[in-house]
């Protein structure tokens, strides 16, 4: 299971594609990536292998398509290994979309709950819960994608690497973790942000890395820069680059 990520000027898809390929040793039964155009958002995944996912996106204008996008393979835990289960997973609007590394343990209260709020569900993971939550509470406390992030991880018990993207502010990505890791590649000048389970998708780009602790989210601001906070007090933190070495 691993999580892969780009927002910047480069094309996404060889990089997030890549990236997977690095990450394969993490063990997976799935595959799939979202790629956004600038206008919409592209999604294809399976079963299988990354090798799969590169045949069946191989024709596609995904390939061409976007200078940000996100990755995953996936190791099943809450619903079988199928095309549907596979990540990524959209929100009911369909504006937002998340990878998701790890186990949301009290998935089955929260599900009901959306249920009688009209949420509908299309796979059996615990993930699309997670991203529906996000959405249901941006809903009701009228926040941006990073505050609602860190209001839902506060009622989510269990483990998390997460990347979460909102088609309606295309210019940053929200990524957050407890228990799985996070890696944040930082390009120069802002101009591009690298995400992953480690550094090695991003090597060849850059030499900065933030790695996240556990209990941290980072909201990633293309052109702009990051800000890294704790989920549970809001404090925020000095954001510590380090320089990875070959
Ligand atoms: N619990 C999620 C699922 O079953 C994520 C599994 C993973 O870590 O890949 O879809």
């Amino acid at each position: 299971c691993g999580i892969t990520g780009y927002i910047g000027y480069r094309e996404a898809y060889p990089i997030v594609i890549n990236g997977l390929k690095r990450l394969e040793y993490r063990g997976y039964d799935s595959a799939g990536i979202m790629m956004y155009d600038g206008e919409k958002m592209h999604l294809s995944k399976t079963k299988g292998k990354v090798s799969d996912l590169e045949i069946i996106t191989n024709k596609e204008e995904i390939r061409k398509s976007g200078r940000i996008g996100i990755g995953h393979t996936r190791w099943a835990t809450h619903g079988v290994p199928n095309d549907t289960n596979s990540h990524p997973h959209f929100s009911e609007s369909g504006n937002l979309v998340i990878v998701h590394n790890g186990i949301i343990e009290n998935y089955d209260t929260i599900k009901k709950e959306l249920i009688t709020r009209g949420y509908k569900f299309k796979s059996d993971t615990d993930t699309e819960v997670l991203v529906n939550l996000i959405e249901e509470v941006k809903k009701n406390e009228v926040c941006k994608l990073g505050k609602a992030v860190q209001i839902a991880l506060t009622q989510v018990i269990g483990a998390y690497a997460i990347a979460v993207f909102d088609k309606t502010k295309p210019n940053e990505l929200v990524v957050a973790r407890l228990g799985s890791p996070i890696a944040i590649g930082v390009g120069k000048e802002n101009k591009e942000f690298f995400v992953a389970s480690d550094a090695s998708p991003f090597i060849e780009y850059t030499k900065d890395a933030i790695y996240l602790e556990d209990g941290e989210l980072a909201i990633i601001k293309k052109d702009k820069g990051i800000k890294v906070r704790k989920i549970d007090d809001d404090k925020l933190v000095d954001a510590n680059i380090q320089e990875l070495q070959l």
